[in-house]
């Protein structure tokens, strides 16, 4: 047995959370990846493969643990579903990281809970590594988001479209609340529940808003802000979650439920990858929109909270929704912008005038399909002065000569920046980052795992990703764009 001791706050908040419920064994299981250092950061001593094996297939429960699924609810695609909750997830209580503040730990895929409807509460390999993937390349992205702990083989099937090798996976999370864990209690005035909850995340996770003056109405507005700074982050980095229901926004701030997300290949403001989003509901530039209405959902479970009269507890979270999301994720969008583009002298120029001069440039890239994240890569090769180097990114656009009217541009805004060009192309190389998680990698890993049983890919997709800010001599292959043939159109949730 592994040396370590769960707790579980969670199950203090008695009955009505949550569903007591075992992880159902598998006949086989076999480690796919484990995640050392994460490991060693919650204080998880190791002692042989076999244990961990046994604890993160969910064959052996641990004597501290007390297993059990959360309850909630949520708008799926707009439509509300009273009846979700952790159908194929197991929680098995919380670890105290090194940096003092707990971490959850979750199985998914380990098996039916009262949950599951029609489910089989199980997982298949390739979500399992396209999960593992994408969130570890997420946090070293410096995007707040669950990790990857654990993928371990079942050694058994699943029933999809086709039959394919099933997986469980352990993520951590700083908390596995969700806007629909709120909309759970409220669809029932639960008032006491909701109250809580509330506390329960206060506790976990918002400390320091336990002794404000109104500390629920704190938390709507520190979850509001923490949101608001995720979504621009995703927009930085090109990432599009997929399918942003109520239920899979975290109340924590930190992207959860990896299903159909993809990076952005060649940048399209309307880009959807997910095969179930019909009307583009969540599109890459409709995210910063949901994300507002999503948290509009979340104002409403709470309003009793805010002030007694309605109307006037309605009029505080509006405020809320209108000036601090919209305020904070405009500011927040141009302030990582202008990294990402290396204008740093913000007081010089008018936030207008660079706000245009990034527009300007997505829209150069939508007209040309320019690959998103080696635009900004090359972008950051560039000197102030027109040279040989400007190659490199003019190549990416379809029309080459579209590009030098914006570098053009670029080039006068560089004009009031004082920093010498290494100066700025380190600073911008350190935003802009060389490697992302291509969805044809991805793509081509989970094929040579599900049709060779070779892993052998994956573990090289992880490693060049675990320095995602640095060139590696020998990965070039990692940088490119797919070929024609191997373009991603569509991402699944797999479920
Ligand atoms: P997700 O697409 O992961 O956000 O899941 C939406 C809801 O469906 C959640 O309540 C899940 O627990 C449930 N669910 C998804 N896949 C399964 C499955 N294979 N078995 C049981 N429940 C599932
Ligand atoms: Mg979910």
């Amino acid at each position: 047995m592994l040396n370590l001791a769960f707790k579980n706050r969670y199950q203090e908040l008695g009955e009505g959370f949550y569903d007591q419920s075992n992880p159902a064994p598998v006949s086989k299981p076999s480690l796919i990846k484990f995640n050392e250092q994460l490991a060693a950061e919650l204080g998880i001593e190791v002692q042989d493969e076999q244990s961990i094996v046994d604890l993160f297939s969910g064959n052996t429960i641990h004597n501290s643990s007390s297993p059990l699924a959360m309850a909630y609810a949520g708008h799926q695609f707009g439509h509300f579903n009273p009846h979700l909750g952790d159908g194929r997830a197991i929680y098995l209580g919380e670890l105290e990281h090194i940096d003092g503040r707990a971490r959850d730990v979750q199985l998914k895929g380990s098996g039916r809970t009262r949950y599951s409807r029609n489910g089989d509460g199980r997982s298949a390999l390739g979500p399992v590594m396209r999960e593992y993937l994408v969130s570890e390349a997420m946090h070293k992205l410096k995007m707040p988001t669950t990790r990857a702990l654990a993928a371990v083989l079942t050694g058994e099937h699943v029933i999809r479209e086709q039959v394919k090798p099933g997986a469980v996976m352990t993520r951590v999370a700083s908390s596995f609340i969700r806007v629909g864990s709120f909309q759970y209690f409220a669809m029932n005035e639960d008032l006491e529940s909701i109250r809580k909850l509330a506390d329960y995340v206060i506790e976990r996770n918002y400390p320091e808003l336990a002794e404000a003056e109104n500390p629920y109405l704190a938390l709507f507005e520190a979850a509001v802000m923490r949101q608001a700074s995720l979504i621009a982050k995703w927009m930085q980095i090109g990432f599009i979650h997929g399918v942003m229901n109520t239920d899979n926004m975290s109340v924590a701030g930190e992207t959860i439920d990896y299903g159909p997300c993809a990076f952005m290949g060649f940048f399209d403001h309307n880009q959807v990858y997910s095969s179930i989003d019909h009307q583009g509901r969540y599109s890459y530039s409709n995210q910063p929109n949901i994300g507002l209405w999503n948290l509009s959902r979340f104002a409403e479970t709470l309003l009793p909270f805010f002030v007694q009269d309605t109307d006037k507890a309605v009029e505080i979270a509006q405020d809320v929704l209108e000036q601090k999301y919209v305020k904070h994720y405009s500011d927040e969008w141009l302030a990582g912008f202008r990294a990402k583009c290396g204008l740093t002298k913000i007081d010089s120029a008018s936030d207008e005038d660079d706000k245009a001069l990034i527009d300007s440039l997505l829209d150069t890239m939508a007209k040309n399909q320019a690959d998103y994240t080696l635009t900004f890569y090359y972008l950051s090769q560039l000197d102030k002065d027109p040279n040989d180097n400007d190659q490199s990114l003019r190549g990416l656009f379809s029309r080459p000569k579209a590009i030098d009217v914006w570098l053009e541009k670029w080039r006068e805004r560089l004009s009031l920046e004082s920093n010498t060009n290494e100066q700025r192309q380190t600073s911008m190389q350190s935003v802009n980052p060389v490697y992302i998680p291509r969805n044809h990698q991805i793509e081509a890993t989970i094929r040579a795992a599900e049709d060779n049983e070779d892993f052998g890919p994956f573990h090289a997709l992880y490693d060049v990703l675990q320095k995602p800010y640095e060139y590696q001599q020998g990965k070039e292959n990692y940088m490119l764009p797919p070929e024609p043939n191997e373009i991603v159109h569509q991402t699944f949730c797999g479920t």
